[in-house]
């Protein structure tokens, strides 16, 4: 797409992470010059934790052909977050009409109109227009305030997640191993819920014995701990507990319980990270969204339908996004037809994702009334 004087059409997406970059790439093939303005100022090279990836739907809302590093399961393709994200900026930069402006946050964005542009503020100061803007900053995003400023947060679902990444090569010997291609596995034991399955290693690796393990454990118990720790306002969430920042108290009483609860070779991948101060909290937010657009902004990802991992498909849901927004942009012959074309994504996605969201609700209400009698399944 091009104006009057034939120049691209200019986008700025919010947030440099899977869906952000994932639309990065989909714009600039219906010929948007984009740029991400992303906040953190280096790639991740080992932060995060696992994720399962529709490769197909991947291949075809990126275009890109080749297979991202992911370690083929009979029930997923399991990937770890940074060697995903990586992968996709790689590709990004790889672009002529991509560009990727690290260290950058925006603080406030301007909806513009099918007449004017609009207008995107960091935190530098400075202003940037565009004639397309995407807000893919994540579940606390910043963007929602311009496009729903009466419900712009997400809300704390009362669950957080401890996650961690352990290395198969640090593991004792003598530990038996997830054979090549064995199924997720998802444990009870009183209150909690522990979901885990392997991913390949820090550099892709996918033999037996050099993956990493990939554990996930619900935790309905600690939202004093989110409170105290400056990350939990109301219901409002303001961060995560990063590796090394759990109280001893908490790391000791984690420790206790999987030890004596959860299973090999589990208990051994958790000690062992609890230990090495690998171990991470996620509070799970929800994010029901009553609108995707306004003027010239559309949120997409987990920025436009924030739910629970319990549900799965968060990423899914966000390649989804990227689609339509894609194709609702090809059919806009100029700038000033943007709006009108976020109308049809909005058209296109809306009830999806409240539909997304809703399981969501329903799925962690259930989970939480079960953990509330502590019994055992
Ligand atoms: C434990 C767990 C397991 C999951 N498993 C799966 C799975 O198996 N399959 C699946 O499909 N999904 C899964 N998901 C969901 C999936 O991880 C998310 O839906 C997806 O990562 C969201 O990507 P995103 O790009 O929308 O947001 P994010 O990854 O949150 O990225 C937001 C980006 O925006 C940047 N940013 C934020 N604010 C600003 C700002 N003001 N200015 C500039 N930059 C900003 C951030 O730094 C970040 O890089 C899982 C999630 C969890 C927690």
């Amino acid at each position: 797409m091009t104006d009057s004087l034939g120049t691209a059409a200019r986008c700025i997406v919010v947030g440099g992470s899977l869906v952000g970059l994932s639309a990065a790439i989909a714009l600039s093939r219906v010929g948007f010059q984009v740029t991400v303005a992303e906040r953190s100022p280096a790639p991740a090279t080992e932060s995060g934790g696992g994720l399962g990836v529709d490769v197909p739907l991947l291949h075809e809302a990126t275009g890109i052909g080749a297979d991202p590093p992911v370690l083929h399961g009979v029930d997923r393709d399991g990937t770890a977050w940074h060697l995903l994200q990586g992968w996709l900026e790689e590709h990004a930069t790889g672009l002529p009409l991509v560009s990727i402006r690290r260290g950058t946050e925006v603080t406030a964005v301007d909806p513009g109109d099918p007449e004017r542009s609009a207008k995107v503020h960091t935190a530098h100061g400075d202003t940037f227009k565009a004639d397309l803007v995407i807000g893919a900053d994540g579940a606390r995003s910043t963007v929602r305030g311009t496009v729903d400023p009466r419900h712009p947060d997400a809300s704390y679902a009362g669950v957080l997640l401890w996650r961690t990444l352990a290395d198969e090569q640090a593991m004792p010997r003598g530990v038996a191993l997830p054979a090549a291609g064995e199924p997720a596995r998802e444990v009870y034991a009183g209150p909690y819920r522990l979901v885990t399955y392997p991913v390949p290693g820090p550099a892709g690796e996918t033999a037996v014995g050099h993956r990493r393990l990939n554990l996930v454990w619900y935790d309905p118990e600690q939202r004093e701990l989110l409170h105290e720790a400056g990350l939990l306002d109301g219901e409002t969430v303001h961060g995560s507990l990063a590796p090394g920042a759990l109280p001893d108290p908490v790391r000791q009483r984690l420790a206790d319980f999987a030890a004596a609860r959860w299973p090999s070779p589990w208990s051994e991948a958790l000690a062992l990270a609890l230990e090495a101060g690998t171990v991470f909290g996620t509070p799970i937010v929800q994010y029901k969204p009553a609108r995707l657009v306004s003027g010239r902004v559309a949120l997409a990802g987990d920025a436009a339908h924030a739910a629970s991992p319990m549900v799965g498909g968060g990423f899914r849901q966000g390649l989804y996004d990227v689609l339509a927004l894609a194709q609702a942009l090809a059919g806009a012959g100029s700038p000033g037809q943007v709006p009108g074309a976020l109308g049809v994504y909005e058209q296109a996605r809306l009830a999806a994702a409240i539909r997304h969201v809703t399981r969501s609700e329903r799925a962690t209400a259930a989970y939480l009334a079960l953990a509330a009698r502590g019994e055992d399944r």
